[in-house]
C-alpha cells in the first residue's frame, strides 16, 4: 500500500463511461488511498455524488468551473451549497479563473470565483482552484478574501516563481500534475521551491497524462509518475513523497477521520446504502452501472456432481434407521440470474440427475432420477469486484423417481460460492463455483419393500433425502 491520494481527477467525465469501474479498481489495485473528484458543472453533480456513495475511497469537491460560469447565477451558488451538505463533499471546487480559453467574460468569472470563495469560508471547506493565464487577478482576489480562514490548493500549478511565493504567503497549497514529467517542462525549479508540507499530487484525469503514457487518456492509477518525478526533483525516496503528499491532502481536506470511517464500512453495506438511500433512487441506471450485472439477465449452464443421501426408516423393525448415499452422479442444468438490487441476485434453475447405481448394484431395473427446480436469492458480499463471494438460499421443487415410484416434494436449498467476472465484447462471462445443498421438505413413504439387498425383508421404508451439489456454472450476461 503506497497510499497515494489523487487530489484532482475528473473521473465523472464521459471518457470513463465505458470502463469506469475497472479504471477505479485499477487505481486502488495500484495502492491509491483516495481519489478526489472536483465538480465542474451542475449537470454532473448527481453523477459525482453517486460515485462517492458507491466507493468508500472517493471524495469530491462541489463548484462551478470558470469555463461554465457564463450563465451562472446565485441560484447555481445555492445549488453548490445544497450539494456541499453531503458528507463526502470535502471542498468547494473546481473554481477559479481561466483567461486562456476565455469561455466566460472575465468580470463574470471574477464574480463567481469570489462568491464561491465566500461560500467556502461560510461552510468551512477548503477550495480547489483552477488558474490559467490569470495569475494577477487570481492572486488579488485570493488576497482580498484571505482573512485567515481561507484554505485551499492551486491545482495543476504551472505559473512562475513569483506567483508561487505569493500563493504560499497566503497559505495556499500547491498540487502538480503530469506536465511536470514532460521533457520540455520548465517546472522543476517551481517543484523544488515548494515546501514539502505544501505539495500534493494529482492527475487531472483524463487530461495531462504523464510520461510514459503521454498521448493516452489519463487515469488516477498514473498519479505515481507525478510522485516519482517529485521524488527525483526533491531527491527523496518515492515512499517519502507518497506519505508526505497524502498527509498534506488528508490535513487540508480533513480526510483522516473520513478515511477511517469509510474504510470501516465494507463494500457490502456501502452498496446497500447506495440502494436504499433516497438520493440514489433518482439517478438513472444508465449513467453509472451500479454493478456489472445490474438489470440484465444472465444465462448459465452448469455441471455438477450430485450426491444423494437417503435416510431410511423401516416401519417393521425397531432401531432400524439407516443411511445410504449415492455419490458422484453427474448432474446437468441451467440457471437464470437477475440482479434486483446491488448485492442481491435472484436465481432460478433446473437440474437433472440420473442415478444408475441401483441398476449397477443389481437391485433395480430402473435408475433413480432427480429433477430439482430452484428459485433462490444470492447475497453477494462484493458485487463489483472481479472475484465476488456469495451465499445462496431459497426454495426447491424436487421431482424424483425412486425405486420406480414418482414423487414430488417442496424443499429448500442453501449454499455458498464465488464468481469471477470476465468482461468481453459480447458481454460479461461469469464462471461461478458453488456448493449447494437441497433438502426435501417431507419424507417419502413407500408402500413397497426396499429393494436394496442389504435391506431385503425389512418391509416398507420411509425415505428422507437430501442432495449435496458442488457445481460449476458459466453465466453469460449479454450486452444489450
Ligand atoms: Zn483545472
Ligand atoms: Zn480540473
Amino acid at each position: 500500500m503506497i497510499g497515494l491520494i489523487d487530489t484532482h481527477a475528473h473521473i465523472d467525465g464521459d471518457s470513463f463511461d465505458e470502463d469506469r469501474h475497472d479504471m477505479i479498481q485499477r487505481a486502488f489495485d495500484n495502492g491509491l488511498e483516495a481519489i478526489i473528484i472536483p465538480a465542474i458543472e451542475s449537470k454532473n453533480y448527481d453523477k459525482i455524488i453517486h460515485l462517492c456513495d458507491n466507493y468508500p475511497q472517493i471524495y469530491c469537491g462541489m463548484g462551478i468551473h470558470p469555463h461554465n460560469v457564463a450563465n451562472a447565477t446565485d441560484l447555481d451558488i445555492e445549488l453548490v451549497k445544497q450539494y456541499a451538505d453531503h458528507k463526502k463533499v470535502i471542498a468547494i471546487g473546481e473554481i477559479g479563473l481561466d483567461y486562456y480559453y476565455d469561455f466566460a467574460p472575465k468580470e463574470i468569472q471574477k464574480e463567481m470565483f469570489r462568491k464561491q470563495l465566500i461560500l467556502a469560508k461560510q461552510l468551512d471547506l477548503p477550495v480547489i482552484i483552477h488558474n490559467r493565464e490569470s495569475d494577477k487577478d487570481l492572486l488579488s482576489i485570493l488576497k482580498e478574501e484571505q482573512d485567515g480562514t481561507l484554505n485551499g490548493v492551486l491545482h495543476c500549478f504551472s505559473s512562475d516563481l513569483d506567483t508561487l511565493y505569493q500563493a504560499l504567503d497566503i497559505n495556499m497549497h500547491i498540487s502538480f500534475t503530469g506536465n511536470i514529467t514532460y521533457k520540455k517542462s520548465t517546472l522543476s525549479d517551481i517543484v523544488k521551491a515548494v515546501p514539502l508540507d505544501r505539495i500534493m499530487v494529482e492527475t487531472d484525469s483524463p487530461f495531462m497524462t504523464p510520461v510514459p503514457h503521454r498521448g493516452k487518456r489519463n487515469e488516477p492509477s498514473f498519479v505515481k509518475y507525478i510522485a516519482e518525478k517529485i521524488a527525483e526533483i526533491h531527491d527523496l525516496q518515492f515512499e517519502q513523497v507518497c506519505t508526505m503528499t497524502s498527509n498534506t491532502a488528508k490535513k487540508l481536506f480533513r480526510l483522516s477521520m473520513l478515511i477511517v470511517l469509510f474504510s470501516a464500512i465494507t463494500g457490502f453495506s456501502q452498496s446497500i446504502y447506495a440502494q436504499i438511500s433516497d438520493d440514489s433512487t433518482e439517478y438513472e441506471e444508465e449513467i453509472i452501472p451500479q454493478n456489472p450485472y445490474s438489470r440484465t439477465f444472465g444465462i448459465g449452464i452448469f455441471v455438477a456432481t450430485n450426491t444423494a443421501i437417503e435416510q431410511l426408516t423401516f416401519e417393521q423393525r425397531t432401531n432400524s434407521r439407516s443411511t445410504r448415499s449415492y455419490d458422484g452422479n453427474a448432474a446437468l442444468g441451467f440457471s437464470l440470474g437477475y440482479t434486483i438490487i446491488d448485492p442481491i441476485m435472484i436465481e432460478a434453475g433446473y437440474l437433472y440427475t440420473r442415478n444408475n447405481k441401483p441398476i449397477e448394484l443389481g437391485y433395480s431395473t430402473l435408475p433413480n432420477t432427480y429433477e430439482i427446480f430452484n428459485i433462490s436469492m444470492r447475497a453477494i458480499a462484493n458485487p463489483r469486484s472481479k472475484v465476488a463471494f456469495f451465499a445462496i438460499g431459497g426454495l426447491s421443487y424436487i421431482s424424483n423417481t425412486i425405486l420406480g415410484e414418482i414423487r414430488n416434494v417442496i424443499g429448500f436449498n442453501a449454499g455458498a460460492g464465488f464468481m469471477v467476472q470476465i468482461p468481453t465484447d459480447y458481454g460479461i462471462f461469469v464462471p461461478t463455483a458453488e456448493w449447494r445443498l437441497d433438502f426435501e421438505g417431507k419424507e417419502f413413504r413407500t408402500g413397497k419393500e426396499d429393494i436394496d439387498r442389504k435391506f431385503k425383508g425389512w418391509g416398507p421404508v420411509t425415505i428422507n433425502s437430501f442432495y449435496s451439489l458442488p457445481k460449476l456454472t458459466i453465466f453469460w450476461y449479454p450486452k444489450f
